[in-house]
């Protein structure tokens, strides 16, 4: 019997992957970052809360609002993808 095997593909290029063949993975992560500083505020923590879950509420999914948190991106790369890949992640850095 014949295995079914899905074809594997570069999901820049197009580039098909052969049997056994090199290939990456892209993945980038993209956390909610938080500097630990909390303003001093003269509101209860009633406000505090009912401001929180109002801002909650305003959002318009939980999937949404779950990638305000935290969000993964994966991508499969051919070597000359990876290269590509990687370059752009830098080239957005410029501070
Ligand atoms: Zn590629």
């Amino acid at each position: 019997m014949k295995l079914d095997i899905k074809k594997l593909c570069c999901q820049v290029c197009g580039t098909q992957i052969p049997p056994g063949g090199i290939f990456y993975i892209g993945r980038t992560e993209i956390i909610s970052g938080s500097d630990g500083f909390l303003p001093d505020t003269d509101k209860s923590s009633e406000e505090i809360i009912e401001k929180a879950l109002h801002e909650i509420k305003a959002v318009k999914s939980e999937q949404e609002l779950m990638e305000g948190i935290y969000q993964e991106i994966r991508i499969i790369l051919c070597g000359q993808c990876r290269i590509r890949f990687r370059d752009k992640i830098l080239d957005l850095v410029n501070y």
